[in-house]
């Protein structure tokens, strides 16, 4: 078996800190035994345990323990199910909202008064994207902000049809 180049093990050292992929996984593409690639990251001084490492709620943001395993199979990952919720509710996991017609005749709406940029999010106050009224309508300036609305922190839309 030849010798894995510099370059190589660089790669698998990379793959395993950042794409979390699994040390299986590399054995197989580098064509090693799993001990193999578990030699060479214990040499870099990699931290092959099995504890869990720390990532941020995708709704509010606040740091969350999850095994590598989790992460690798979940995009995002939530602190309790109410941050869960928000985020489906403000149309994540979800592609189709954002591009439903309810939207679209907002967007058109909310244009009227402020000009839409790029990422900016119609919000509807009463959850019913069917109801276009001005005074239902609100602008985020990122989905960001629009989930952490929608979570119950107080965040300033950028205009608020409710207030004209
Ligand atoms: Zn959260
Ligand atoms: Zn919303």
């Amino acid at each position: 078996m030849r010798q894995l180049t510099l370059k190589e093990k660089v790669n698998i050292i990379k793959d395993y800190t950042e794409q979390l992929t699994p040390m299986i996984t590399l054995a197989k593409q580098h064509n090693r035994s799993r001990h193999g690639i578990w030699k060479l990251l214990n040499k870099a001084g990699v931290d092959t345990s099995k504890r869990k490492i720390t990532v941020s709620c995708s709704t509010c943001g606040k740091e969350i323990k999850r095994t590598k395993a989790r992460i690798r199979r979940q995009l995002n990952h939530f602190c309790d199910y109410t941050c869960y919720f928000a985020f489906l509710e403000a149309g994540n996991g979800n592609p189709y909202i954002q591009s439903s017609q309810g939207q679209r005749i907002a967007r058109v709406k909310a244009a009227e008064y402020i000009e839409l940029k790029d990422g900016y999010i119609v919000h509807h106050e009463d959850r019913n994207t069917l109801n276009n009224m001005i005074h239902n309508l609100k602008v985020f300036r990122n989905q960001g902000d629009h989930i952490r609305y929608h979570r119950g922190f107080a965040i300033e839309p950028l205009w608020d049809g409710n207030k004209l």
